[in-house]
């Protein structure tokens, strides 16, 4: 079968899985800081092999690296994902204000130049403006001119947590997603992390461009940030793909698991999605996300303790519904 695609993590933040991190997303939000400032193109180059290696373990055979740490350690991400044989798109993010220093630019120019240097490295790569916390409307603007004028991916958070739309609202005016509409960052090229706390008229608007939402259920629960509005993007027909964000889990299957079982607890149904369209979720839209036109296959190891004495028409329902990513073989 098709491999899966992680079109969201921040591989980094393995290092923090069971650490308490506080009461809520900002204290944790604190702690990750302090790892992030950790980093070095050394670190990142030894410890992505081994949690990219993970990944491909997991039957994650692409990931979208949205990764803010610096240029050097991007070019490092690049050469940790060839040694563990996992395809890799970065995700370069725009910072223009607050995170730590090493995450910002000094101008969209000067991250539009990060963006070209990283191109010219033969990596493939895609825009992420952070958010709409850490990126000024006239960065926006530049930077969906840019990615659309280039035919590439643009990836951004938005609606994680209630202060950012509180924030948000009080700059602009209008909600996360309103504002990306305004600077030109909607389009079929944009994918938007979370969405967790979007509103009906922001989901219109993703629906109206057919940009698509990314999930990431296993971290959104570890964070608190709520639920993933599952129903309202179906409902929509607006396309999700998965991510291991923070990655505190890195199983494509719990995540597709996570999805389908928001869905039934809030419609009190079961097989909410068919089951061909979840697994669809966790590689041909993760792949469209990242602009990837082709990416490795995995095997599913039917002679698991998992899959054993399951029919073989019941096995893509099985590894939804009860295996982990341990019966994937690349
Ligand atoms: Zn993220």
């Amino acid at each position: 079968m098709p491999g899966f695609v992680n079109a969201h993590s921040h591989t980094f933040q393995r290092a923090l899985r069971g650490r308490a991190g506080g009461g809520d997303f900002w204290a944790w939000r604190d702690e990750m800081l302090l790892e992030a400032d950790r980093q070095s193109p050394d670190s990142v180059r030894s410890d992505y092999a081994v949690w990219y290696g993970e990944m491909r373990s997991a039957g994650y055979t692409a990931v979208g690296e949205f990764h803010y740490l610096g240029l050097p350690e991007a070019l490092a991400a690049a050469e940790a994902a060839a040694e563990a044989g996992i395809d890799l798109v970065v995700l370069l993010a725009a910072y223009g204000r607050g995170g730590l220093p090493r995450f910002r630019q000094d101008s969209a120019d000067a991250f539009l130049g990060q963006v070209d240097t990283l191109r010219a490295s033969g990596a493939r790569v895609g825009l992420a403006p952070h958010s709409v916390r850490a990126c000024p409307a006239d960065w926006l603007e530049a930077i969906g001119t840019y990615a659309f004028a280039e035919g590439l991916p643009l990836h951004v958070h938005a609606d994680e947590q209630p202060r950012e739309i509180e924030e948000c609202v009080a700059e602009h005016g209008v909600r996360p997603i309103e504002l990306l509409a305004r600077t030109g960052c909607l389009g079929p090229a944009t994918t938007v992390v979370h969405a967790t706390h979007a509103d009906g008229h922001e989901l219109d608007l993703l629906a109206d461009v057919g940009a698509r939402v990314c999930l990431c259920p296993t971290t959104e629960a570890d964070l608190g940030d709520g639920y993933a509005p599952v129903d309202a993007l179906l409902e929509r027909g607006i396309p999700i793909c998965i991510g291991s964000d923070s990655n505190v889990r890195i199983d494509p299957l719990e995540e597709l698991r996570e999805l389908e079982g928001i869905a039934r607890r809030a419609s009190g149904r079961r097989n909410v999605i068919p089951v061909e369209t979840l697994l669809s979720f966790g590689a041909a839209e993760g792949a469209a996300a990242l602009g990837l036109d082709r990416w490795p296959d995995v095997s599913v190891a039917l002679e698991h303790p998992s899959l054993a004495g399951v029919a073989r028409s019941d096995v893509p329902s099985a590894l939804v519904s009860g295996c982990s990513g341990d019966v994937l073989t690349g």
